[in-house]
């Protein structure tokens, strides 16, 4: 099951959006969503998920409302979600603006809610930089990669650990499809 207090620590002020039961995820690892670094194959898997989920459009919406910097959202990755951004910075693309979200913020607006919504974000970061982490486990690995820190041994052999599995599983399904 996926963990959403996990990956969703910037939508930490709105109530959860009931769409979310909806998603296609629901029972896939968190680890496949935040692929390391040059990690192809699971980019491409969790863009499979998403493709045929029901709710990509919402939930691509919330990535892109929230700055969601890290891992793959609505079917795209953040390199993807960085274009975005950077489009309607050009002008290439008409802006997203929905008041009372961060990327309204972000992009100059200073009206009640979304004043409100950058305080409770900033609140929310500072405590999740303060919050314990849970070493030793793949949650602990991406607390460690949004903090911009050097992700701590234990970490890094629990991921491992889950990317060896993966990679196992992965291998299995080739060899049934060669079969
Ligand atoms: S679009 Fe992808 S990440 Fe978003 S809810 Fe659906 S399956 Fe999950
Ligand atoms: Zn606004
Ligand atoms: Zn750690």
């Amino acid at each position: 099951m996926t963990d959403w207090a996990d990956t969703e620590p910037t939508t930490a002020w709105a109530p959860r959006p009931t769409w979310l039961d909806q998603r296609a995820c629901a029972d896939v690892p968190t680890n496949l969503f935040f692929p390391a670094k040059g990690d192809n194959s699971s980019v491409k898997a969790a863009k499979a998920i998403c493709a045929s989920c029901p709710v990509k459009a919402e939930c691509l919406q919330m990535a892109m409302d929230n700055v969601e910097r890290f891992g793959i959202w609505g079917g795209t990755s953040e390199r993807e979600r960085r274009r975005m951004r950077r489009d309607v910075r050009l002008g290439i693309a008409a802006p997203v603006l929905r008041h009372g979200t961060l990327s309204a913020y972000n992009d100059g607006c200073r009206c009640d809610e979304c004043r409100r919504v950058n305080s409770i974000y900033k609140r929310a970061w500072k405590a999740q930089r303060r919050a314990p982490i849970n070493h030793g486990t793949y949650s602990g690995y991406v607390t460690h990669y949004r903090r911009n820190e050097k992700p701590c041994p234990a970490c890094v052999a629990a991921r491992s650990t889950y990317n060896a599995a993966r990679s196992r599983t992965t291998r299995n399904d080739n060899r049934e499809d060669a079969a």
